[in-house]
């Protein structure tokens, strides 16, 4: 099944092929309520519970490629939700630090990514991820799932130099864009708009 997931993301334009192969082997069902079990290969967003969504594959796929990850990389992400994202990070860098501020949904993550699937390079915490993790900053990657009016203060001082960040800016619900933010080796950074999109907003734990 996700074989035919993997190759529709072909046929939409995702080119890396260690993103393709990790959307290929990791189940999308392991993620997504019981009922909803059969929609799990669909290419769009699907409801986890408590007003949050699976992001669509589709996304995430365009996300993770646009961070080019090599597999040595510390990663950041903010909106663990249901952790689909997170496994495919997880399969594709070094280390995965991701922030939920939805307790339930952080530890339903958790069952699934430590439990069942057993990355151990995953760490999770609940709380307010436009904070960062200061602890464990500076980050090679840093992706943002819900969208924030503009780039968090934060989390811009903790991408390391040569990173790159990923995330949805905008307020309005269906106005948002995913934007890229380049940091050099100098320490500028570089800001490019890549593509329209649609995610729920970021909250204020
Ligand atoms: N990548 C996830 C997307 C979940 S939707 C997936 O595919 O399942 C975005 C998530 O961001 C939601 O779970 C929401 O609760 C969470 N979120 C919203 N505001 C947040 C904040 N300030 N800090 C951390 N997580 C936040």
């Amino acid at each position: 099944m996700s074989a035919e997931l993997a190759a529709f993301l072909r046929d939409q334009g995702i080119r890396d092929e260690r993103v393709l192969l990790a959307m290929a082997q990791l189940p999308r069902t392991a993620f997504v309520p019981e009922h909803l079990r059969d929609d799990a290969d669909a290419d769009r967003p699907l409801p986890i519970g408590h007003g949050q969504t699976i992001s669509q594959p589709f996304v995430v796929a365009f996300m993770t490629e646009r961070l080019r990850l090599a597999g040595g990389e510390r990663v950041l992400e903010v909106g663990t939700g249901s952790g689909y994202q997170t496994a495919i990070l997880a399969l594709l860098a070094k280390e995965v630090f991701s922030i939920e501020v939805v307790p339930e949904l952080s530890e339903r993550a958790r069952a699934v990514l430590l439990g069942r699937l057993g990355l151990g390079n995953v760490r999770l915490r609940i709380g307010d991820g436009t904070l960062g993790w200061p602890e464990e900053a500076p980050f090679d990657r840093i992706v943002v799932t819900a969208a924030a009016p503009e780039v968090p203060p934060a989390l811009l001082d903790q991408l390391a130099a040569g990173g790159r960040m990923i995330l949805p800016v905008g307020a309005a619900p269906d106005g948002q864009v995913l934007r890229l933010v380049d940091r050099g080796r100098d320490g500028a950074t570089l800001q490019t708009d890549l593509l329209g999109v649609r995610f729920v907003p970021l909250t204020h734990g």
